[in-house]
């Protein structure tokens, strides 16, 4: 695992060490070749194209199959987002069965369920904002189908830890996971966590034969659960200086792309809003990642309120933003995001159908 990058610089550097061979082949192992590029996709400082299109500058389209195949999992869940709208916070495909509560574990909250490579993932996730795909999806799936939970509360839990937190990724794999976006739950067992985490641990209660987990009773450390209060505290900010005859280009934690419109001479605002935050709410550690994250554009001024609050102070010759699901309300001229696959506007009800039609235009 490496550290978050915040500088620009840094960040183009780390898209040109990706190894798309070693990927292909270790990716769902916890120490595999992943890009841990996440982070710097969902705020919005890389497009995937961009990411493609370095890769493909130094891998054939074979050697790069597979990790094009998996950005392609980004978009997917992007254009779901666009398509169901609020409809991603409820129960999709149909009610999530079987569930017990609406709270989270208390084992998930404190890296106690006796797992040891989840709860070193949990652990990781608290210190670094980052957890290996496959640990999410064990993870969900201990909250979800072995703990009993309902999805929402901790995928909540997990998005506020995310230094990559995106609604439409985390909402989808948790329900995912849990069946209400899939035809049936996801569950792993010990042998597959002891496989790609490289642990050899015996007699946990996930150490039964594949077939039984579906079935297993309620394991007693999961069985405390409770809601933790999260809240980000967004900072005061100073008086904004604008300047109201030049134009007002609006960023969001999602949209902090340095390229985007670099050469207009205007005012560039980063705006968090309050209730956006008190929605879904994230940690103090990726609040501080997604403030150096603007640092990498120049002039950009922080304004933590509204938008209808920021149209207040007064009136500007043109406004625009980067269209994002998040973005949609402003009243700002929304430019394209950059897609992978352009063509493939439509997203069918399951990945593979969508990845049938974008290959056609690999
Ligand atoms: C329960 C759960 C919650 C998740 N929550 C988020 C989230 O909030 N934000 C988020 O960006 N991803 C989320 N993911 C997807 C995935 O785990 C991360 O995108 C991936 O682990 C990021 O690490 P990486 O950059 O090293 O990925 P790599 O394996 O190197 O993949 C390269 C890029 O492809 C995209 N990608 C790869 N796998 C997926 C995937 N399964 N879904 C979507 N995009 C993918 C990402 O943009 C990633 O940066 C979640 C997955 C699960 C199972």
């Amino acid at each position: 695992m490496t550290d978050l990058l915040t500088r620009y610089a840094d960040i183009l550097a780390a898209v040109d060490r990706v190894d798309a061979v070693a990927y292909a082949g270790t990716r769902n192992y916890i120490d595999g070749a992943v890009s841990y590029l996440s982070p710097y996709i969902s705020r919005g400082v890389l497009s995937l194209p961009y990411v493609r299109e370095r890769v493909l500058s130094r891998y054939s389209r074979e050697q790069a199959y597979t990790f094009i195949f998996e950005l392609a999992w980004r978009e997917y869940f992007q254009r779901q987002w666009y398509q169901l709208g609020d409809r991603i916070w409820s129960d999709i495909k149909g009610p999530q069965q079987g569930f017990c509560h609406y709270s989270i574990p208390d084992a998930l909250l404190t890296a106690t369920t006796g797992i040891t490579a989840i709860d070193a993932a949990i652990e990781q996730l608290h210190t670094t904002g980052y957890m290996h795909n496959h640990l999410r999806m064990y993870v969900a799936s201990l909250a979800c189908n072995i703990g009993r939970a309902h999805w929402a509360a901790p995928s909540r839990w997990m998005y506020y830890h995310l230094a990559d937190h995106d609604l439409a990724s985390n909402t989808l794999s948790w329900q995912w996971v849990a069946g209400t976006f899939s035809s049936k739950k996801y569950y792993c067992d010990q042998s597959n966590i002891n496989k790609f985490c490289h642990t050899d641990q015996r007699d946990s209660f996930l150490d039964v034969p594949y077939e039984q987990l579906a079935h297993l009773p309620m394991p007693q450390v999961l069985s405390k659960h409770s809601l933790p209060q999260l809240q980000t505290r967004l900072p005061d900010t100073p008086a904004l200086q604008l300047l109201y005859n030049k134009p007002l280009l609006i960023y969001n934690a999602c949209t902090l792309d340095p390229l985007w419109r670099r050469e207009m001479d205007a005012n560039r605002v980063l705006l968090l809003e309050p209730e956006h935050y008190r929605k879904y709410p994230v940690s103090p550690r990726v609040l501080s990642f997604i403030l150096e994250l603007a640092e990498n554009i120049p002039g950009i001024q922080l304004f933590c309120g509204g938008v209808d609050d920021l149209m207040r102070t007064a009136s500007f010759p043109h406004i625009f933003a980067k269209k994002h699901p998040s973005s949609l309300h402003y009243p700002a001229t929304l430019d394209e995001p950059e897609w992978l696959f352009p063509q493939v506007v439509h997203a069918p009800g399951s990945f593979m159908s969508f990845w049938k039609k974008c290959e056609k235009y690999l």
